[in-house]
């Protein structure tokens, strides 16, 4: 097959690697001249775990290539991806759907053949019968199908997410269209990974409930470890005991500072908007985003008062940015909303993060970036473990605490067993949802 994949971010980029990895001939397209120039070079612009060598075969092997001009990348394609962001609209949490849509138009411009427009892209219920209408204005004449393709990959684990998925869904509305999405992922059926076909709306909604479904999974653990450390028990028993239950799981029960990143927050918001829009309001959904919030102002006043109330004048080390392990991304990350109001109340604060630099340094003014947890917490008040990169999860706690001003942590991953901070020397230790 003959790919052209618009937009090569973290999931264009990831798709557009992994399909020319099954065989398929793929040409990436994207506007920034800048990422197309890296890409150009056999740089991989974002981090992300294993891109950089399936990248460099697949662009040796001749089958994979970057590109500014989509109208070459479309001409003669089987199937045109769109794989371009979809931020929450400034004020109203609608998704923005600006990007979208000015592909579709390109895309309608650049159509020769036939050819399949699939919708990668996280995109409210409607979108893709508006994208069809798009393109069949801008190109009367234009011969093509629409498909909607929702992507499921973690960041940080992008790779093996794509090419091991629990499912592929597919929203199409013709066979023809059927066909072509089931030869690209053919590779995949040869391993016996489940390919859900259905209609438009169904596959737009599907990647809309499953990221509210599992944003309610956190966010319920996040408000059972409030109530764990009011009536003194251990969330992390407690999770563990519930997630033993076959219905439950044990995934997504890891009681931390709130969701972050560049989906939950935004297709809660989306989902929570297009429940509105329809006179169905998703009760459960709203309440999700609005106690996040509240899980991630609650991790300021437990760093405050794990300072005796204050951080004025201090020095708080925090380690991690990003809004979760393994990726540079740091959009939406809980750090956005704890540093900042760490340095609002007047502390000096210090980070480390092994990818978040790069983006972090504009995001977090007034911090100081050191190069390891040991240089970041010496002399402090506080440590603060913020993301549980594994550079943070076995730290020389003696080392760590004898280089402290105050040897004081808040584990805001709950990576640490209480008693052994304790025992390394730390006068206090504070988790999420760990007792008294
Ligand atoms: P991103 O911001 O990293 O990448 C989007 C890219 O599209 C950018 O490089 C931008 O320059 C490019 N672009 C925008 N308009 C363009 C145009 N008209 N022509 C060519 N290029 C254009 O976004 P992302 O994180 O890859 O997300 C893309 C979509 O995938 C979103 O809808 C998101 O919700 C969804 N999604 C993301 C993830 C994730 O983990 N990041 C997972 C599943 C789904």
């Amino acid at each position: 097959m003959k790919i052209a994949m618009i937009g090569t971010g973290y999931v264009g980029l990831v798709t557009g690697v992994c399909l020319s990895d099954f065989g398929h001939e793929v040409v990436c397209v994207d506007k920034d001249p800048a990422k197309i120039d890296k890409l150009a070079r056999g740089e991989v612009p974002i981090y992300e775990p294993g891109l950089d060598v399936l990248m460099a075969r697949n662009v040796a092997a001749g089958r994979l290539s970057f590109t500014r001009d989509l109208q070459s990348a479309v001409d003669g394609a089987d199937a045109v991806f769109i794989a371009v962001g979809t931020p929450s609209r400034r004020g109203d949490g609608h998704a923005d759907l600006t990007y979208v849509m000015q592909a579709a138009e390109d895309i309608a411009h650049a159509l020769t053949g036939y050819a399949v427009v699939v919708t990668k892209s996280t995109v409210p219920v409607g979108t893709n019968a508006v994208v069809r209408e798009v393109i069949a204005r801008a190109n009367p004449n234009a011969d093509f199908d629409v498909a909607s393709n929702p992507e499921f990959l973690r960041e940080g684990a992008a790779i093996d997410d794509f090419m091991r998925p629990d499912r592929v869904v597919v929203g199409v509305t013709s066979d023809r269209a059927r066909k072509i999405m089931g030869e690209i992922y053919r590779p995949l059926f040869l391993r016996d990974f489940p390919i859900l076909y259905t209609d438009l709306e169904t596959a737009e909604l599907i990647k809309y409930a499953a990221n509210a479904f599992l944003a309610t999974k956190i966010t319920f653990i996040n408000e059972i470890a409030q109530l764990c450390e009011r009536v003194g028990a251990d969330v992390k028993q407690v999770a563990k005991g519930i997630g033993l239950d076959g219905r439950i799981g044990p995934k997504f029960l890891h009681a931390g500072p709130g969701f972050g990143g560049s989906c939950f927050p935004k297709d809660t918001r989306a989902l929570a908007r297009i429940g509105q829009d329809h006179a169905s309001p998703l009760q459960i959904v709203e309440t999700v985003i609005k106690v996040n919030d509240e899980v991630k102002r609650r991790m300021v006043d437990k760093i405050m008062d794990l300072c005796d109330g204050s951080v004025n004048g201090k020095t708080i080390a925090v380690l991690g940015v990003t809004f979760k392990p393994n990726t540079d991304d740091m959009r939406e990350a809980p750090s956005l909303t704890i540093v900042p109001a760490l340095v609002g109340n007047g502390a000096r604060v210090r980070v480390v993060d092994p990818q978040g630099r790069r983006e972090g340094e504009a995001l977090l003014p007034g911090v100081t970036w050191m190069e390891d947890a040991y240089q970041a917490a010496r002399d402090a008040d506080a440590v603060v473990i913020l993301t549980e990169w594994n550079e943070f999860r076995a730290l020389d706690l003696p080392r760590l605490a004898g280089v402290m001003r105050k040897a004081r942590m808040a584990d805001l991953r709950n990576v640490y067993a209480p008693q052994a901070v304790r025992e390394a020397g730390f006068e206090a230790y504070t988790g999420v949802g760990r007792g008294a």
